[in-house]
């Protein structure tokens, strides 16, 4: 039987506020339930794990210094900022 904790579906925000922990633990997103139903999630996901691979490149160290993390989070501020457009992604 699934853990009910586990099992409560995470909001996009939610789940975009765990993001800087599980890119330092290096988690395993293909693992990941949210991403597995969240297009959005999976698409902004990919967009960061190449921002990071391109940090990586410019600092060849191994901890992300606060601007990279700094750098990612106004990344994710933009993607989910309204913009021009009406379209919203509403939730289910
Ligand atoms: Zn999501």
């Amino acid at each position: 039987m699934m853990l009910r904790a586990m099992d409560r579906t995470m909001t996009c925000a939610e789940f975009q506020e765990t993001l800087p922990e599980l890119f330092e633990a290096h988690s395993d997103f293909s693992s990941n339930e949210h991403l597995r139903s969240c297009e959005n999630c999976a698409a902004l996901v990919r967009d960061l794990e190449y921002i990071a691979a391109q940090a990586r490149l410019l600092l060849p160290i191994h901890d992300p210094s606060p601007a990279v993390w700094e750098h990612i989070q106004k990344a994710i501020r933009q993607d989910r900022e309204p913009g021009a457009s009406s379209a919203s992604v509403g939730r289910k």
